[in-house]
């Protein structure tokens, strides 16, 4: 195939989904590369030596508030209820994790709670601050000190080697306090897992007479001219860090075979006080594959390496909207269109790029259909 009508950067979900929509909605011819020898971006899943199916970038925890979301991906794959628990291990224990009634009547020694005493518990213990302006003080003014000390100051430190007073409360934010015994890790409507895994779900996605995808292809080698191009990997690097790096922060998973069907309870255990490792997942509590052995992936963080998670603070807010300037001109100009995780600099999950991916489809649509 040549004569391609448009180039995207990266076959993640983002990329996939706008390949997907431009082959059969508008008949262009795509070519869609990625560096990395596999589709699904960071959602990749794939199988383990021992046959086990990992996540290889960190769990994936598929949810979403959006019926239509759902819908469009079911064109994909067949799905199974998401299984997604968490516990966090502190003073010697294991505790529901977030935080609920469950949480607070265990780690303050009550034989139960309701609602409303849950609710004046934490009245009590909360710190009164009315406007939090980061990540310290939001959990202090939901949780109060004890439990911000048991559960959230060690592992934010670790995940991220700066103090919660130093993010945006929007990081700390991500995790809910709830006044009943719902031990699910988030609130979402729908939380699904794709019967098949996250690949299977972005090949079939991909797989089009008028997709052409080219694995272990980066674009700074690419000399290749086309009148649109959608870009997702990081917007420092597509502008040669003009302006500077933007900060990302890295992991780096060991995975362990171990002889046994099950060694948790649940898929994830948060460490915030013991070990070098931020948690330990194992994800066949969510793929609930047969299998006679297991695998748990050890989660270290990282200053190098993949960009993983952009990290939110007001100065990096700052550099990345100079380059959202850049890229604003890019579009108007050379037809570039920047989307995704790395490329907008947003701590965004899985169901919001893909909704984002829709979003800049139709503007696609809108802007250059029947041109
Ligand atoms: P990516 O998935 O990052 O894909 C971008 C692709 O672009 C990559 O494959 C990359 O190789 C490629 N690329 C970059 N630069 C170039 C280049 N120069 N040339 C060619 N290719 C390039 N979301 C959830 O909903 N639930 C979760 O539980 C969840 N857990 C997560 C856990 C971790 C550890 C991480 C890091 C993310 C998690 N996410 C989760 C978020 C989810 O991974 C992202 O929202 C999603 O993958 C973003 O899709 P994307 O297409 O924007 O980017
Ligand atoms: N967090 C914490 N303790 C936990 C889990 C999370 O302090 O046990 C904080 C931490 O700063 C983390 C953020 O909440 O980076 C968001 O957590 P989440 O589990 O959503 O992170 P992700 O799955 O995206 O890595």
């Amino acid at each position: 195939m040549t004569n391609y009508d448009i180039l995207i950067v990266g076959a993640g979900p983002v990329g996939s989904v706008i390949a997907e929509r431009c082959a059969t909605q508008l008949g262009w011819k795509v070519l869609l590369i990625d560096k990395r020898n596999h589709v699904a971006g960071n959602c990749y899943d794939r199988k383990h030596e021992s046959g086990v199916l990992i996540h290889q970038y960190g769990p994936h925890y598929f949810r979403t508030n959006h019926q239509e979301l759902v819908d469009y991906l079911s064109q994909f794959t067949e799905w199974i209820q998401g299984n997604y628990f968490v516990t966090s291990y502190s003073r010697g224990e294991y505790f529901p994790f977030p935080i609920n009634l469950l949480t607070l009547a265990q780690f303050f020694k009550k034989p139960t709670l309701t609602p409303e005493e849950g609710q004046a518990l934490l009245e009590e213990v909360r710190e009164k601050i009315d406007n939090p302006q980061n990540s310290e003080e939001f959990v202090l003014s939901r949780v109060g000190k004890e439990m911000y000390e048991a559960f959230y100051l060690g592992y934010t430190l670790k995940q991220w080697d700066m103090h919660p007073k130093d993010l945006a409360t929007s990081v700390c934010g991500r995790i809910p306090v709830r006044f009943n015994e719902d031990c699910r890790y988030v609130d979402h409507q729908f939380q699904l897992t794709p019967k098949e895994g996250f690949t299977a779900l972005f090949e079939k996605m991909t797989n089009h007479p008028l997709i052409e995808k080219r694995l272990e292809t980066d674009y700074k080698s690419l000399d290749i001219n086309t009148p649109i191009t959608i870009y997702t990997g990081p917007i420092d690097e597509y502008f040669n860090q003009c302006y500077g790096k933007l900060p990302w922060r890295s992991l780096e998973f060991e995975f362990k075979e171990y002889d046994e069907e099950y060694r948790q309870k649940n898929v994830q255990v948060n460490y915030p006080n013991e070990h070098d490792y931020t948690r330990t997942v194992e994800i066949k509590h969510v793929t609930q594959q047969q299998h006679p052995h297991t695998v748990i992936s050890y989660e270290y963080p990282r200053a190098e390496g993949d960009p993983y998670y952009p990290i939110p603070t007001e100065e990096n807010h700052q550099l990345y909207e100079k380059y959202r300037l850049l890229a604003e001109k890019e579009t108007l100009e050379k037809n570039v269109y920047f989307c995704g995780r790395l490329a907008e600099y947003k701590y965004f999950n899985t169901d919001e790029v893909i909704e984002n991916a829709l979003r800049t489809f139709e503007a696609l649509k809108a802007t250059h259909a029947n041109k």
